[in-house]
């Protein structure tokens, strides 16, 4: 990942440098840190940062769905028990909050709630984080990656070589 970034910042004048989503917003929530200022709501997705997107999907026959992924920690975790006929995409935004706090899927690690680096990472994206004792209250399986890739990434900035 480093090397690819070496490469994309090497090339960052060139119209050739493609967007890099996660890497954009890793810089993103780097520059908001060191200026402590917030990251704009619609700047946020669902892998990085102390707050979340709240995104669902509406299922072919129609169900209000969570994102998929969730099904493969749990059977049937995605499901929000609403439907296009019957309810409203407010209702469905509001259920899979409510859903998501239920089923603990909003929640971080101690470990990563004390972590330094948890403005940024967040604690990763709640499918790395799944374990079947604690639930979704764990650090990243990706924790030693994102550690390296944040305070690489940081030294990288705070050097002047990259403004968000
Ligand atoms: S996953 Fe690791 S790097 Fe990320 S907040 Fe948790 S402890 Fe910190």
């Amino acid at each position: 990942m480093i090397r690819a970034f070496v490469y994309w910042v090497n090339h960052i004048e060139s119209s050739q440098t493609p967007g890099i989503r996660f890497v954009d917003q890793l810089l993103q929530l780097i520059h908001c840190y060191e200026q402590d200022i917030a990251l704009p709501w619609q700047d946020y997705t669902e892998v990085l940062g102390e707050w979340t997107t709240p995104a669902f999907c509406v299922e072919t026959d129609g169900a209000f769905e969570m994102l998929d992924g969730l099904n493969k920690v749990v059977r049937g975790a995605s499901s929000t028990g609403l439907n296009v006929f019957d309810h409203t995409f407010t209702q469905a935004l509001v259920a899979m909050i409510r859903v998501s706090e239920e089923r603990g899927i909003v929640e971080c690690s101690p470990i990563c709630r004390a972590c330094d680096l948890f403005a940024v990472c967040g604690g990763a994206h709640y499918l790395e984080r799944y374990g079947p004792e604690n639930g979704y209250r764990n650090p990243s399986k990706y924790c030693g990656d994102m550690q390296v890739l944040i305070r690489w990434f940081a030294a990288f900035y705070q050097r002047g070589i990259l403004l968000a």
